[in-house]
Order: structure tokens, then sequence, then C-alpha cells
């Protein structure tokens, strides 16, 4: 837990949220900044920076598996959706607490900008 961390805080219900679903170790929000139609953050419960941060291959599977999860909750599952990670400054990454975006109810181009 870092008390300084955005992402810790709405992961322990402390900070606001739109939740869409939640397990014991990860929460999956409504992006308060959507870029899509269907913008969900998932983020683990567990304060981690980046992909690089980590070798819990569960832990980060986990992830995956919820992402899933809420692309099938979303109904964006059938058409398609995008799972993106940034990681550090120069992916955009604005928030240094491990989290999933996905992005569902448009067509995406390729590649991304
Ligand atoms: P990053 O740029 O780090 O990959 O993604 C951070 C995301 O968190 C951005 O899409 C941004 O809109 C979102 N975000 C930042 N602050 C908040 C907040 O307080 N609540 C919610 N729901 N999303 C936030
Ligand atoms: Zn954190």
């Amino acid at each position: 837990m870092n008390t300084d961390c955005l992402f810790c805080r709405i992961a322990r219900g402390e900070a606001k949220a739109d939740v869409v679903y939640r397990t014991p170790t990860l929460v999956a929000i409504r992006d308060i900044n959507p870029q899509a139609p269907t913008h969900v953050l998932v983020i683990p419960t567990e304060h981690v920076e980046t992909l690089g941060d980590t070798a819990d291959a569960e832990f980060l599977g986990s992830l995956l598996v919820a992402a899933s999860e809420v692309a099938r909750r979303e109904r964006i599952d059938l058409r398609g959706y995008r799972v993106v990670i940034n990681n550090k400054a120069e992916s955009g990454q604005t928030v240094p607490h491990i989290h999933l975006h996905v992005l569902g109810g448009r067509a995406m181009k390729w590649p991304p900008g």
C-alpha cells in the first residue's frame, strides 16, 4: 500500500470510483476520461508500478483474466476490444500503479498513436 497512490486508494475503496467488477485482489473501474464508449481500468490492489516490476505470472495472469471478464460483462467481447498497459513515461503512463485499459465499443486504429 502506497498512501500517496491514487490507484492504491481506489483499489482499497478509499477514493471514489465507478466500480464495474471486483475480486479480492483487484478492481475494475470506469476511466474518468474515456477514450472509447467502453473504457475500463483493471487495477490490482497490490502496488506494482509497471510490468517490469514483477515476474509473478499468477498476479499478471489474473489481470488478463479480469480484463476478459470485464469485456464479457460490458458486452464488447463479441465485436472486439483492446487491452493496453502503458509502461513508464514514453508510453504515456500517467499513474505509476500498473493497470490494464480495456477499450471497446468502436473500431480501433492500428498502429496506436
Ligand atoms: P495511464 O495514462 O497511466 O496508462 O492511465 C491512467 C488512466 O487513469 C487515464 O486514462 C486516466 O483518465 C485515468 N484516471 C486518472 N485519474 C483517475 C481517477 O481519479 N479516476 C478514474 N476513474 N480514472 C482516472
Ligand atoms: Zn498504488
